[in-house]
């Protein structure tokens, strides 16, 4: 087996920091979780977490800018320049089932007991989560199992999944974004307990459901993780209207160049990522428009109300977008019915170019088009025309619209 380790100069200087400060308290601390993993196999941590034994009241007094966050679980926000936030937990343990439970299921409402860092490990969800890193003995420390696991690339619980999953049914989400993320296996035992519980997500807080939800739609791998949404029949339960989609393999191919291409090219603004989503995840529902974009303007237009009002507001108001993030899916579209058709490129007027968001819709179209089989050379063309409309258009001069611009001549001679 690989002999794993890892020196501290891998790690976030400000995590050591705050680890060293608790150890020289006399505290014991280690770096946890999540960065342990994704160092072990390569990747460079989205963050850093510190477990402890000092309560949270102790840990605040030993840091100059540190908040005690939480309402029944308590833990803290240790803050260094820009904002960034080393989270710092008292190690807990898991809550025991007791036969007596007014509650006749497993569901964890409450997680509010300290522990040893044994028990905290056995708490967290999957084997390659639950690993501890001691920077002073530069030791990784395994209570669950995790390291042959990191080996195998294997996704597993800790403990039973026919239980696991049942207190924290937002663990089977976890499960396939990690999976996704890091192009893990699942195991056996704990992919089957994911099938068999995954009706409970729907007892599960639906906010956490949510979150969890966009967190695999942005991990980068949004291709993937639908893909094992749908095998394991989660996206059923996430997304009812959208599982029929994937049944039809001409729009499941569709939906997956578009989502491959979103994971390679996400637009930067994190506030555009959801309302990109929309038009992809529902291209099945839209598709009409994409069939019409060579009608007469009009046809679109009229076609685009009706999906809106008929298809998607419903839809998108039960995945809880809000009534601006609706209103910018629409506004979306309105420029997507503008631009057409790539045979035909059109000059777009310039208040329309102008708009922050025609940069994403453009993107949107390209990928769709693409996904439904245009050649690239063809979309490079019309992007181009469109392009160049905007650099040859002199400031206050109204151009003449052209259904069919010809490609400029690349350099006029001198
Ligand atoms: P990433 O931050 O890359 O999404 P992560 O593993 O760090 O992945 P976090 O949500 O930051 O995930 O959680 C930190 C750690 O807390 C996890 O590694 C895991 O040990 C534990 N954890 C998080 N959520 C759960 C849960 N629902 N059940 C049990 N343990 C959890
Ligand atoms: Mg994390």
């Amino acid at each position: 087996m690989t002999e794993f380790h890892l020196s501290p100069s891998q790690m976030d200087q400000d995590a050591l920091f705050v680890v060293r400060q608790l150890q020289r308290h006399r505290h014991t601390a280690y770096i946890v979780g999540g960065s342990i993993r994704d160092l072990l196999v390569g990747r460079t941590p989205k963050d850093y977490d510190v477990s402890t034994s000092a309560t949270p009241r102790e840990i605040r007094r030993l840091f100059n800018y540190a908040r005690v966050i939480g309402r029944r679980f308590k833990l803290v926000h240790v803050v260094f320049k820009n904002n960034k936030v080393i989270e710092t937990s008292t190690f807990r343990k898991a809550p025991e089932h007791d036969e007596a439970d007014e509650a006749d299921d497993l569901l964890i409402r409450d997680d509010n007991l300290y522990g040893t860092p044994e028990e905290d490990a056995f708490r967290r969800d999957f084997t390659i989560n639950g690993l501890f890193y001691d920077p002073r003995s530069e030791r990784i420390i395994d209570f669950v199992h995790g390291l042959p696991d990191v080996e195998a690339r294997l996704i597993r619980c800790i403990g039973d999944p026919d239980i696991r999953f049942q207190e924290d049914p937002v663990r089977i989400l976890r499960a396939l974004r990690f999976s996704a993320k890091l192009d893990f296996s699942i195991e056996a035992g704990t992919r089957r307990f994911m099938e068999v519980h995954r009706e409970q997500l729907k007892l599960a807080a639906p906010r956490r459901v949510r979150d969890e939800t966009w967190k695999l739609l942005l991990c980068g791998h949004a291709s993937a993780c639908v893909e094992l949404a749908r095998s394991t029949g989660v996206l059923e339960i996430l997304a009812p209207e959208l599982a029929p989609s994937f049944d039809d393999e001409r729009i499941a191919a569709r939906i997956h160049a578009m989502l491959r291409s979103f994971d390679d090219d996400p637009p930067e603004d994190p506030r555009l990522s959801t309302v990109l989503m929309a038009p992809i995840l529902f291209h099945a529902q839209l598709e009409p428009l994409w069939d019409r974009l060579q009608d007469p303007w009009k046809v679109r237009n009229d076609l685009l109300e009706d999906l809106s009002r008929d298809v998607l507001e419903p839809v998108l108001l039960r995945f809880g977008f809000s009534k601006f993030e609706r209103a910018v899916v629409r506004d979306l579209l309105q420029i997507i019915i503008r631009l057409g058709h790539p045979e035909h490129p059109v000059t777009v007027p310039d208040r329309v170019r102008e708009r922050p968001l025609f940069a994403p819709a453009h993107r949107l179209w390209e990928w769709t088009w693409a996904a439904r089989g245009l050649p690239s050379e063809l979309l490079d063309h019309a992007g181009d025309v469109i392009h160049q409309t905007r650099a040859a258009a002199p400031a206050g001069r109204r151009r003449r619209r052209r259904r069919h611009p010809r490609r400029a001549p690349e350099a006029s001679p001198s």
